[in-house]
């Protein structure tokens, strides 16, 4: 699995899983507890999830895949809901997240977009949550440039990544978000790297992905995970889906690929502000 480097030099995978509308049905958990177990045999063991997702129930889900000495391999991201922002509701909010997910640590904490808590506290209480070991590394999701120039200016050096929405119909974050935390050596997180499954399967997709041999979702994702300072985070729960997943990481995209694509999704040429699912 190629891995990502964070700004403390901690590597992940450059390919995890994400688990939004999992553990919402229990008719549905064996499905989702094999398709995430499969992703993790594979290499894909960064595993994103909050405390928002299923109200909690994504949590509880995974709980039963982190058991049997699974925990310990994987690289277990949750996040905070921005009310729970203040520096003792979101002791409250990890502790909750962990006794959901049966586990004494989060190895990522994020806030997952910004409310009305000033950034201070948020940076403050995410710091006391790393002293105390409760959480390994703390980010934020949904902060566009001047965000992350206003987190820095609240103290917020210690963050490790900016979880966003991005793929190839949302280069936004290229113009300015990417570069900023690039040159501070952040990686950036994608979420909904395929679009949710929604990216048109016709014109320069369709025909990279038929020189490449593989679909045309796998070459959106592969586009994604082009940067070497880029993780991404799709969502599957069909073994099918998982396995072109793993697959998609070792596509390597030509020039002439990247081009074609670049003429039907065409990157930013000015200040987009960044958009959320
Ligand atoms: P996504 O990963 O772009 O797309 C998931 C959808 O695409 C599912 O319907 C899945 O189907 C399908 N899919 C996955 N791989 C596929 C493949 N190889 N071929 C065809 N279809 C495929 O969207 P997402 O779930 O919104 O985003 C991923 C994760 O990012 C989330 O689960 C969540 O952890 C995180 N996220 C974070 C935020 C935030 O605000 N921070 C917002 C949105 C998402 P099956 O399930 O049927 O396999």
């Amino acid at each position: 699995m190629r891995e990502v480097t964070l700004p403390d030099g901690t590597k992940v995978p450059a390919l995890g899983q994400g688990t939004w509308r999992m553990g919402e049905q229990a008719s549905r958990a064996a499905d989702e507890i094999a398709a995430l177990r499969e992703g993790i045999a594979l290499g894909m063991t960064l595993i994103d999830t909050a405390e928002m997702y299923g109200d909690g129930g994504s949590e509880t889900m995974l709980s039963e895949v982190l058991k049997g000495g699974v925990r310990d391999g994987v690289y277990l991201v949750s996040k905070a809901y921005p009310q729970n922002a203040s520096r003792g509701r979101l002791e409250r909010a990890c502790e909750a997240s962990l006794k959901r997910l049966g586990t004494d640590r989060l190895d990522m904490y994020l806030l997952h977009w910004r409310g009305g808590t000033p950034l201070d506290e948020t940076v403050e209480g995410m710091e006391a949550l790393r002293r105390a070991g409760k959480i390994r590394h703390w980010g934020v999701s949904n902060f566009d440039a001047d965000d992350m120039d206003e987190l820095f200016e609240a103290g917020g050096e210690g963050c490790a990544t900016n979880q966003v929405l991005y793929n190839l119909a949302r280069r936004g974050p290229e113009f300015d978000l990417a570069p900023e935390l690039k040159a501070r050596s952040i990686p950036l997180m994608a979420y909904s790297p395929v679009e949710q499954g929604r990216l048109p399967k016709t014109g320069a997709l369709a025909s990279v992905a038929q020189r490449h041999g593989v679909s045309p979702l796998q070459i959106a994702l592969a586009w994604v995970l082009r940067s070497p300072d880029v993780i991404a985070i799709p969502k599957a729960t069909s073994l099918a889906h998982v396995k072109e997943n793993r697959a998609a990481l070792d596509l390597r995209l030509t020039a002439e690929d990247l081009a074609e694509l670049d003429g039907q999704f065409p990157p930013p040429q000015r200040k987009r502000p960044l958009e959320m699912i």
